[in-house]
């Protein structure tokens, strides 16, 4: 499966879950093809978010996507070591980091929480929240600020040695998501 094909696979899976014509998934033949090894064709980074769940979100099934979720879709050191590892091992042909509308982290980093570990998490939302807020609407730049984070959290991947080798090369697409709750994906970046 090439880049594109692996987005409109995405896409199509994205389409059937809003429609709610999502298909019959049979996970034990699944199970046992498996078996022999996992070819997921996309790696998703997104928000521990209940409500984001990039397998139903995507209609897809067991090893056709490696995940990395974290509060806020934030990545730290074995985060990027996870995209790293399915990016050069497992060789996704595509990279999808996807935010969401109404997440709780980028509210909490906006109204500027700090308790134990979670600071680490607004920490790395730290940049685009400084970038979003300007004294306007709060929706609005929590929005802005969402989709910022999604744009950092892309560069920052693509600094990692593996990511821009297979980017160079090019078997490798980044793709910037942005959520809404009533089911819909959009391109962001
Ligand atoms: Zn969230």
């Amino acid at each position: 499966m090439d880049q594109n094909e692996a987005l409109n696979r995405l896409m199509e899976g994205n389409k059937r879950f809003v429609s709610g014509t999502m298909e019959h998934k049979d996970f034990g033949p699944r199970r046992e093809e498996l078996k022999a090894g996992q070819h997921p064709f996309a790696t998703v980074v997104a928000c521990s978010d209940s409500r984001i769940v990039p397998e139903y979100i995507f209609d897809v099934g067991l090893g056709d996507i490696f995940t990395i979720v974290t509060a806020g879709n934030v990545v730290d050191k074995i985060g990027i070591g996870s995209v790293e590892y399915a990016v050069g091992h497992l060789h996704t042909p595509l990279l999808v980091v996807m935010g969401h509308e109404k997440c709780g982290a980028v509210k909490a980093a906006y109204q500027g929480h700090s308790e134990s570990c979670i600071t680490s998490i607004m920490k790395k939302l730290a940049p685009a929240i400084k970038k979003a807020k300007k004294g306007g609407n709060e929706d609005d730049e929590l929005d802005k600020a969402a989709v910022l984070n999604v744009k950092a959290v892309m560069r920052k991947l693509k600094k990692s040695p593996i990511v821009k080798k297979a980017l160079d090369e090019g078997k490798l697409k980044v793709v910037g998501i942005k959520y809404h709750l009533d089911g819909n994906v959009e391109v962001v970046a």
